[in-house]
C-alpha cells in the first residue's frame, strides 16, 4: 500500500493512541522499571517497598476487569444468559469500564451484530478480514460510518447501564488507574515506608497500565483466536472454534464454537471438565442469591448438534477416503465404508429425532442419552481409524 493512499481519515485517533501507547509503554517502561528496581540496593532512595501488595492488586484487577468483560459485558448484557442483582451489575460496569473496551452498551451492540452476521461484511470484527483486523484493527480504523445503534433497546432501559455509558471513560480512569495508584500510596504511607510515592508509581504501572494491556490482549483473543484455533464439534456453519488453550487466555471464552451455536447459554465450556472460570463464578453467584435464571440449553439439544456434526464429518471423510483407494483395496475396505456410511446416516437421523424431542420438551430418558453418547464415541473412533487409513492410502 502506497503511503499517500493510506486511509488516514479513517484512523480512530484517541482509541489508537490509547491502545498502541499503553501496549508500547508496557513493553518498554514497565520492564525498564522492574529491571532498575531489581538492581537498586535495599536502602537506596527510590526503592519500591510493598511489591507483594502491588502484585496482589495486579491479580485482583486482572480478574475483576476480565470478568467485567466476560461475565458482565458478554454473558450478562450482550446475551442476557442470566439475571443479576444490582451489586453484581455495578461491579461489572465499574470494572468493565476499567478494562477500557468502551461502554457495556456499545460493546453489546457490536457483539450482537457479530453474532447475527458472523463472518459477513457487517460483522464488526469479521475474521475473514484476517487475524489483525479481528483482534485490534477494527478498533483502530473506522471502515464506514457507524450504523445507528438499534439492537440494545433493552439495555437502554437500564439506568445503571446508561449511567456507565455516559461516564465510561471517567469511570475507567478512576477505577482502573487512579484507585490502584492511591491504594499503593496509602499502603506505603500507613506502613511507614520511606517513599510511599514509589509504591504508588509501581501500583500505577503494574495494576493500572500493564494489567490494562494484558486484559485487553486476552479479551481481544475472543474475536481473533476463538475464530481461528481449535475444533468445531457443534457446527461448521461459522468460523467459531473450541479450544482449551485459548480458554486459558480468555477467562473461559475459548469454547466459542459451542457459544456461537448456543449463544444464550451462560456456559461457554459446557462440559463439566472444560476450563470456564466465568461459568463457575456465575454458578457460585447463583448459590449465594446474587444472580438468577441461568439459561442452559438442554443436554439433548447439545448432543443432537454433536451427532449431526459428527455425521457430517464422518460422511465427508468416507468419501475422501473412497476416492483415494485403488480398486483392490477398495474391495477390501468396501465393508468398512458401508458401515461408516450407515453409522453417519444413523447419527443424522438420531440427531433429528433428538432435536425434535428437545424442542417439544419430550422426556429423552438417560438410557437413550447414554446410548447416543456411545454412538458418538463409536463414530469418533471410526473417524480416527478412517483418517489413519487415509494417511496410509496417500503415503
Ligand atoms: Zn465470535
Ligand atoms: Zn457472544
Amino acid at each position: 500500500m502506497k503511503f499517500r493512499n493510506f486511509p488516514i481519515y479513517r484512523i480512530e485517533w484517541i482509541t489508537s493512541i490509547f491502545l498502541i501507547g499503553t501496549a508500547l509503554l508496557s513493553l518498554t517502561v514497565v520492564p525498564w522499571f522492574l529491571w532498575t528496581q531489581y538492581h537498586l540496593a535495599a536502602d537506596a532512595p527510590g526503592k519500591v517497598q510493598g511489591w507483594a501488595f502491588v502484585w496482589a492488586m495486579f491479580v485482583f484487577y486482572y480478574y475483576a476487569t476480565g470478568f467485567g468483560i466476560t461475565l458482565g459485558y458478554h454473558r450478562l448484557f450482550s446475551h442476557l444468559s442470566f439475571k443479576a442483582k444490582w451489586p453484581v451489575k455495578l461491579f461489572v460496569l465499574l470494572f468493565g469500564a476499567a478494562s477500557f473496551e468502551n461502554s457495556a452498551l456499545d460493546w453489546s451492540a457490536d457483539h450482537r451484530i457479530h453474532h447475527k452476521h458472523v463472518d459477513e461484511d457487517e460483522d464488526p470484527y469479521d475474521i475473514s478480514k484476517g487475524f489483525f483486523y479481528a483482534h485490534i484493527g477494527w478498533l483502530l480504523f473506522r471502515l464506514k460510518p457507524k450504523p445507528p445503534v438499534t439492537n440494545v433497546k433493552d439495555l437502554e432501559a437500564d439506568p445503571l447501564v446508561m449511567w456507565q455509558h455516559r461516564y465510561v471513560q471517567w469511570i475507567g480512569l478512576t477505577v482502573g488507574f487512579i484507585t490502584p495508584t492511591l491504594l499503593g500510596w496509602a499502603w506505603g504511607y500507613f506502613n511507614g515506608y520511606a517513599s510511599p510515592g514509589m509504591t504508588a508509581l509501581a501500583a500505577f504501572l503494574i495494576a493500572g497500565l500493564l494489567r490494562t494491556v494484558v486484559v485487553q490482549q486476552g479479551t481481544f483473543c475472543i474475536n481473533s483466536l476463538c475464530h481461528m484455533v481449535g475444533r468445531q464439534p457443534y457446527s461448521t456453519t461459522h468460523s467459531a472454534r473450541d479450544s482449551g488453550s485459548v480458554a486459558l487466555l480468555t477467562f473461559g471464552e475459548g469454547y466459542h464454537n459451542y457459544h456461537h451455536e448456543f449463544q444464550h447459554d451462560y456456559r461457554n465450556g459446557v462440559k463439566a471438565w472444560q476450563f470456564d472460570p466465568t461459568k463457575w463464578i456465575i454458578w457460585s453467584l447463583e448459590k449465594i442469591g446474587m444472580v438468577q435464571d441461568l439459561r442452559r440449553v438442554p443436554d439433548a439439544r447439545i448432543l443432537a448438534a454433536e451427532l449431526k456434526e459428527k455425521s457430517r464429518t464422518l460422511g465427508s471423510d468416507i468419501d475422501k477416503l473412497a476416492a483415494r483407494l485403488d480398486a483392490r483395496t477398495r474391495e477390501l475396505k468396501a465393508r468398512t465404508i458401508a458401515a461408516a456410511h450407515a453409522l453417519a446416516k444413523e447419527l443424522a437421523e438420531r440427531s433429528e429425532a433428538l432435536k425434535e424431542a428437545a424442542l417439544t420438551k419430550a422426556d429423552v430418558g438417560t438410557e437413550t442419552m447414554t446410548e447416543l453418547r456411545s454412538l458418538l464415541q463409536e463414530a469418533a473412533e471410526m473417524l480416527e481409524s478412517l483418517r489413519r487409513a487415509d494417511a496410509g492410502a496417500t503415503a
